[in-house]
């Protein structure tokens, strides 16, 4: 059965980094609820379809959770081709799971595409290489801000040996910087902060785990933001002019 609702990802930012597979399924749609992170140029894939916009950045305004999922189902129900196209990818701190499990639980089939997390467009922007053999065993993704206000395992954390990629921890630099402190992480472990990731006005600053939140503070560093900890952030910026190059 062909889903009547897709869960997209929109990507980092960059309209080019979307999959084709996305834009196939956006040409099809007759509703597109779009996330605050998504670039608007992608809406220029379906000029045919009705956009609700449905933000819901942190801090900010925004449309209950409840809400939209009420609406997918609404317009799913009608027999309408719906999309949510989110930043990233829907199944990275995206809702997928939630808004999936409860289409599920009214008989409405969901299908879900990939977007390209903006951890990883941080990381490749600036030439982070977040796996480098020898210095990460891998990676974790990761976010500080919960609902419940739990905490991860911060020193199961600095004990994998992983490279950190923390989401959403702007407003919480602080308590992530003790944490991973009191867990056991040197403080001149390489910190790299990229704001906006994959925009034109992306920027990034190559920090360490005891400075970070004065540097923070003198980069004047904004959300959407991401931190890459561990030595691989060290590579932060080394590669950028050379991709960039590159690709025009
Ligand atoms: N599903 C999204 C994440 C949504 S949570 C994804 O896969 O990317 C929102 C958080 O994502 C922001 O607080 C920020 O930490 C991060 N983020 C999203 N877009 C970003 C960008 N272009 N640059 C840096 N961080 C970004």
């Amino acid at each position: 059965m062909n889903p009547h609702v897709w869960l997209v990802g929109a990507g980092p930012g960059d309209p080019e980094l979307i999959t084709l597979k996305a834009v196939r399924v956006l040409a099809r749609a007759d509703v597109v609820l779009v996330d605050d992170l998504v670039n608007p140029a992608l809406l220029e894939h379906c000029p045919q379809a009705r956009i609700l916009r449905v933000g819901k950045r942190g801090g900010c305004r925004s449309t209950p959770q409840a809400f939209i999922q009420r609406l997918l189902l609404r317009y799913a129900r009608q027999g309408r081709c719906v999309v949510r196209l989110k930043g990233g990818d829907p199944c990275i701190f995206g809702r997928a799971g939630e808004e999936a499990a409860w289409l599920a639980q009214h008989g409405i089939a969901c299908g879900i595409v990939n977007g390209i997390t903006a951890g990883l467009a941080a990381a490749s922007e600036f030439g982070i290489p977040l796996t480098l053999r020898g210095l990460a065993r891998g990676v974790t993704l990761l976010t500080a801000h919960t609902e419940d206000g739990s905490q991860p395992d911060w020193p199961a954390l600095v004990r994998s040996g992983t490279t950190l990629v923390l989401y959403m921890g702007v407003a919480t630099l602080e308590q992530t910087r003790s944490r991973l402190l009191a867990g056991g992480l040197a403080a001149d472990t390489p910190v790299a902060m990229v704001e906006r990731a994959s925009l034109p006005e992306q920027r990034a600053h190559l920090s360490s785990l005891g400075r970070m939140n004065e540097d923070a503070r003198g980069f004047a560093l904004r959300s959407p933001a991401i931190l890459i900890i561990g030595a691989v952030a060290a590579y932060c910026g080394t590669q950028r002019t050379a991709a960039r190059l590159a690709a025009n």
